[in-house]
């Protein structure tokens, strides 16, 4: 994953539990904590969702978007 900006602020880094599409065509994954679902379904494809972990920024807030 690369990132256009750089930003100045020490960026955190944590493994973070990420929910991840099966279907092979998409990509798609989300954080655990943007879903209150036991078993997701992808928003992208509707298809089952498998646990996995991902190692992403530390997110202060709940927001989907850091503070640049
Ligand atoms: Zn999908």
């Amino acid at each position: 994953m690369a990132f256009g900006k750089k930003n100045q602020e020490e960026i955190k880094e944590e493994e973070t539990k990420i929910w991840l599409c099966q279907s092979e065509e998409c990509n798609c994954w989300m954080r655990d904590n943007f879903t209150t679902q036991e078993e997701p379904k992808c928003p992208r494809c509707g298809n089952a969702m498998e646990a996995s972990q991902k190692v992403l920024q530390v997110v202060d807030n709940n927001s989907i978007y850091y503070k640049s």
